[in-house]
């Protein structure tokens, strides 16, 4: 990121507000937030000038809708989905535009925010945290010490500091992706490939055929120009993940099927993203956002818009509890930060309910279930769902998508699913969907009624 100068954190200067460990599109997105509320804020990652790696990709109204539209670096009108090669399924446009997120650019405005507010920065890792007296510390592994009001987790699915009380379990969305030059390709520049499950390039390689029908994958591609483009094959989501390995030769045959002949390759991508599997323990001391927070989408592995949004909705809370804390710090005339350990609890307990209300928590519940069906699904009963999935209205599938629907929304989606799918997809949803449904229903059974825990007495 040339041309940028962080403010590097000063520990003569005294405890920050807010101290944030990962400068990833969350962490910086709420750094920006806190601070131009006036508090002190300082990130702390080992390299916050380097470009972040991921290739995102976002519907494009999702990106508008947060004043974001010219951090897509490339816009296609609409998107294609291949369910197979003939009549029986065939191929989908959908009529959304889809955004390549132009990742520089976005990195670039957010720590230009960051810095224009007074955002410091501590080039390390971090390593830990000590909480006492009400107030915490981040340890790095330089050996500074960062003593601040609040701590945010924000380093993505390496989840430093919040902590679980049941092993993470989740499903694993695994993709290998090339962002490479070619001779020329068959994709219509105008046209995102979304998803495509055909699978006519195992023909000749029988063991390739019988694996891909078992655990399906499907190519996503983004064409830049008739000559460069972004290919991935995905397996939507595995447990145990799909390896590597198998990834990029089954993206080698279907390259070689469709006669695209790379000639250089610019960026690999590596993709391993946890989807679903247990929350971090609610409340905790520690904040958390994005990969730290569980706000991956457990059905469809994005996360950026869905991230973007919270970020906002945390900030404002960490800033509601700072003010909170800052005036009962002026009323009994005595230092800023909470006066006990149990104060500093509370105003943690406040700012995890803000991000994870009952309604969301429901949301994920319903996500997590379909995560569980997908799991299950074969080739053949994968295109089956997403023919279902697609012929619902724009208001369901894009809803569903971009983690919008209520928790009464959701269960008429799963209402219209059922009715657009054939017999045999009912068939199946039943059968593999009955035990996760009976898992989300008694967990849903623990929302009724539902009492957050840890909320200072006045709004509990
Ligand atoms: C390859 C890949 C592709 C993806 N593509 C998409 C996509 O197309 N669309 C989508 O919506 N989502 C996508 N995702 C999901 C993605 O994880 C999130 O959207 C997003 O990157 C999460 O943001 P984050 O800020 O929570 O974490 P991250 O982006 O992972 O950022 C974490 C930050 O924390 C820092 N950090 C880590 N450990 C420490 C430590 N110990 N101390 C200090 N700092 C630390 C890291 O350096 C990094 O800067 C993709 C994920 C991967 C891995």
């Amino acid at each position: 990121m040339t041309g940028l100068e962080l403010p590097q954190y000063d520990a003569s200067l005294g405890p920050v507000e807010l101290v944030v460990a990962g400068a990833g599109p969350s962490g910086l997105a709420v750094a920006d937030r806190v601070s131009q509320a006036g508090f002190r804020v300082c990130v702390v990652d080992p390299a916050p000038l380097a470009a972040w790696p991921n290739n995102y990709g976002v519907w494009a109204d999702e990106f508008e809708a947060m004043g974001l539209e010219d951090c897509l670096e490339v816009v296609w009108p609409q998107a294609q989905v291949h369910l197979d090669n003939n009549e029986r399924f065939g191929s989908r446009y959908l009529r959304r535009p889809y955004g390549k997120v132009d990742r520089a650019r976005l990195k670039r405005r957010l720590l230009e925010r960051c810095i224009a507010q007074g955002v410091v920065f501590q080039e390390s890792k971090v390593e830990g945290v000590v909480h006492g007296s009400g107030a915490s510390e981040l340890c790095c592994a330089d050996g500074v010490r960062v003593p601040a009001a609040m701590v945010l987790d924000a380093t993505g699915h390496s989840r430093k500091l919040v902590q679980f009380d049941a092993p993470f379990d989740p499903g694993y969305q695994g993709a290998y992706g090339i962002l490479v030059e070619v001779e020329r390709h068959p994709f219509p520049l105008d046209t995102m490939l979304f998803m495509d499950w055909r699978d006519d390039f195992t023909a000749s390689d029988p063991q390739m055929q019988a694996a891909n029908r078992a655990l399906p994958t499907f190519l996503y591609a983004m064409p830049f120009s008739p000559t460069r483009m972004f290919l991935e094959e995905t397996s939507l989501v595995a447990r145990p993940a799909l390896g590597f390995p198998e990834l990029r030769a089954r993206l080698r045959a279907r390259l070689a099927h469709l006669g695209v002949v790379v000639t250089a390759v610019e960026e690999e991508e590596y993709c391993l993203i946890p989807m679903g599997g247990v929350l971090p323990r609610l409340p905790q001391r520690v904040l958390g956002i994005g990969g730290t927070a569980g706000m991956v989408h457990p059905s469809t592995g994005y996360m950026v818009s869905r991230m973007l949004g919270a970020a906002p909705v945390l900030a404002d809370a960490v800033v509601e509890q700072l003010c909170r804390g800052r005036d009962a710090a002026a009323n009994a005339h005595r230092p800023l930060g909470a006066a006990s350990e149990a104060e500093a609890e509370a105003l943690s307990a406040a700012v995890w309910h803000a991000i994870w209300p009952v309604e969301r928590l429901r949301q994920r519940a319903f996500f997590t279930f379909g995560m569980d069906v997908l799991l299950k699904l074969d080739l053949a009963e994968t295109r089956e769902f997403f023919a279902a999935f697609f012929a619902l209205s724009d208001f369901h599938w894009q809803g569903f998508l971009s983690t919008r629907l209520t928790f009464p929304e959701l269960i008429g989606f799963g209402l219209s699913l059922f009715v657009k799918s054939s017999n045999t997809a009912r068939l199946n949803l039943l059968r593999k969907g009955l035990p996760g449904l009976l898992v989300m229903l008694a967990g849903l059974t623990r929302t009724i009624g539902y009492q957050p825990k840890g909320l200072p007495p006045s709004r509990s």
